[in-house]
């Protein structure tokens, strides 16, 4: 079965469904505690069916914060000097962080294919972070991804159900 959600409502459904999430998170503190493999089949069976191509919101609105090893890697891949990485595509934001200069991401193609999908950071790799251990200490931070990701959103929405 195919993610038939419409990625451009996403922002007014998630908005709708936030104060349900977030009622949920705080009756089931511990239960969400012991559900990191059933949150992860979750994330396995929504992601395999849903076409990121076809969405490309993290490439164009999330900022992934940027390690000195990804730098690297992108200067690998690009062929350039890391300080000229840093200089074309990287800023320091508010929080001290290295992040894209400018989103959408400079690396984001028109076909929302990836340019440099190889050597792409770490935190692209991750994202949405719906597989990763501990998942009850980032559900907050999830209800705010889920205004821009469809995996998020249905991975909460699962939740609710089991
Ligand atoms: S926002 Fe979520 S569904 Fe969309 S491209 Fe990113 S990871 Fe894939
Ligand atoms: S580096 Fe690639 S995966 Fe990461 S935000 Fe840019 S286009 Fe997306």
């Amino acid at each position: 079965m195919q993610n038939k959600l419409n990625y451009k409502d996403l922002t007014l459904m998630a908005a709708k469904k936030e104060n349900g999430w977030l009622k949920y998170l705080n009756r089931n503190k511990k239960k969400l505690e012991a559900m990191d493999l059933k949150i992860h089949s979750l994330h396995e069976e929504i992601s395999e069916r849903t076409d990121c191509l076809q969405c490309a919101n993290c490439c164009r609105t999330l900022g992934p914060r940027i390690t000195q090893k990804d730098v690297e890697k992108m200067a690998r891949a690009l062929r350039l000097k890391t300080g000229d990485v840093i200089t074309r595509y990287l800023r320091i934001d508010e929080d001290d962080d290295m992040v894209f200069r400018e989103m959408p991401c400079p690396f984001l193609g028109p076909d929302n294919y990836c340019d440099i999908y190889e050597s792409r950071p770490k935190a692209c790799r991750e994202y949405p972070h719906t597989d990763r251990k501990k998942f009850f200490q980032i559900y907050k931070l999830s209800v705010k991804n889920a205004y821009t990701c469809p995996i998020v959103y249905e991975v909460l929405e699962g939740i609710q159900e089991l």
